[in-house]
């Protein structure tokens, strides 16, 4: 993203509007500028605000008559008054951060915008995760904090290290130069982006060594960690599983999102056939 040194009036009305905070006021030029290493190209200031595309000559010199006579000329708080904001044409390896932040862009990868994954949404149709394993979402970033690659690869390659199955349908697994690994490509390890989701899944038994590793590794990165563990409920629509392990372990937890089993399976195969409870929980 870029500001239009020649349009921007310096009125500062964009400032708060970024979530990263990489908008701010170059007193010395008298115009707002981003700090290219800090936005993550989510597109907010440019469609968050509305467009005004008055003449910039004009502003300039209302705002310096304003002054002298002490009083404020100042656009609505939500508005850019002069249209400043040029969304740039983005190549490799900075367009992954357009394609992790704006909500509006599809991932190649999955099809779905925003982080890319349905997670264990869809779980009823998709079957991700089955009888006696746990589904694992890591998510990094929110709220308004932001991820480097290389903090996420701090965490790939430590589970990957305890022998965990990364999730195919997952952006960041699509992007791993080696899933057994967890490593990324080198060129994106400096990308920041808005935040991310990996997705991985383990047998119950493990539960307790993979929620150890995700403590210590977040531990030693700088950004905001979110875990959500998932399972399939029995017969009944009760959680014997997960919960009575995670309690054992000390964790708190709220059973969030509950998916009924009312999605129609059209793409059963074999060896899931036996495999039909109605819920799962995450
Ligand atoms: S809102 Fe527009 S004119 Fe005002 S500081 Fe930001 S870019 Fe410049
Ligand atoms: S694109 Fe997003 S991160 Fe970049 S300056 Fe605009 S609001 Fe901030």
């Amino acid at each position: 993203m870029q500001i239009d040194p020649g349009k921007c009036v310096a009125c500062g009305n964009c400032v708060p509007v970024c979530p990263m905070g990489a908008i701010y006021v170059d007193t010395g030029i008298q115009r707002a500028t981003i700090d290219g290493d800090e936005c993550v190209e989510c597109g907010t200031c440019f469609r968050g605000m509305s467009q005004e595309r008055l003449n910039p000559t004009m502003v300039r010199a209302v705002r310096r008559l304003a002054r002298m006579f002490r009083f404020r000329f100042e656009p609505e708080p939500d508005v850019c008054p002069t249209g400043a904001f040029v969304m740039d044409d983005l190549e490799w390896p900075r367009l992954v951060r357009r394609v992790f932040s704006d909500p509006l862009v599809e991932h190649d990868s999955t099809g779905i915008a925003g982080r890319g994954t349905e997670e264990v949404k869809t779980n009823d149709v998709a079957h991700r995760v089955g009888v006696g394993e746990v589904g694992y979402v890591i998510e990094f970033g929110r709220p308004g904090t932001g991820v480097r690659f290389h903090q996420i690869q701090a965490m790939t390659t430590a589970l990957a290290s305890s022998g965990v199955t990364f999730e195919p349908k997952n952006p960041i697994t699509h992007l791993m130069t080696d899933t057994d690994a967890g490593t990324l490509p080198e060129e994106l390890l400096g990308e920041k982006i808005l935040s991310a989701i990996v997705e991985i899944k383990t047998d119950l038994s493990e539960l307790g060594a993979v929620l150890s590793t995700v403590m210590d590794v977040s531990r030693r990165i700088d950004t905001v960690i979110a875990v959500g563990v998932s399972t399939r409920c029995d017969d009944h629509g009760e959680d014997t599983f997960l919960a009575p392990l995670l309690e054992e372990l000390g964790y708190t937890f709220e059973r969030a999102k509950t998916n009924m089993g009312l999605g129609r399976v059209t793409n059963v195969r074999k060896e899931d056939a036996g495999d039909q409870h109605p819920a799962s929980v995450r």
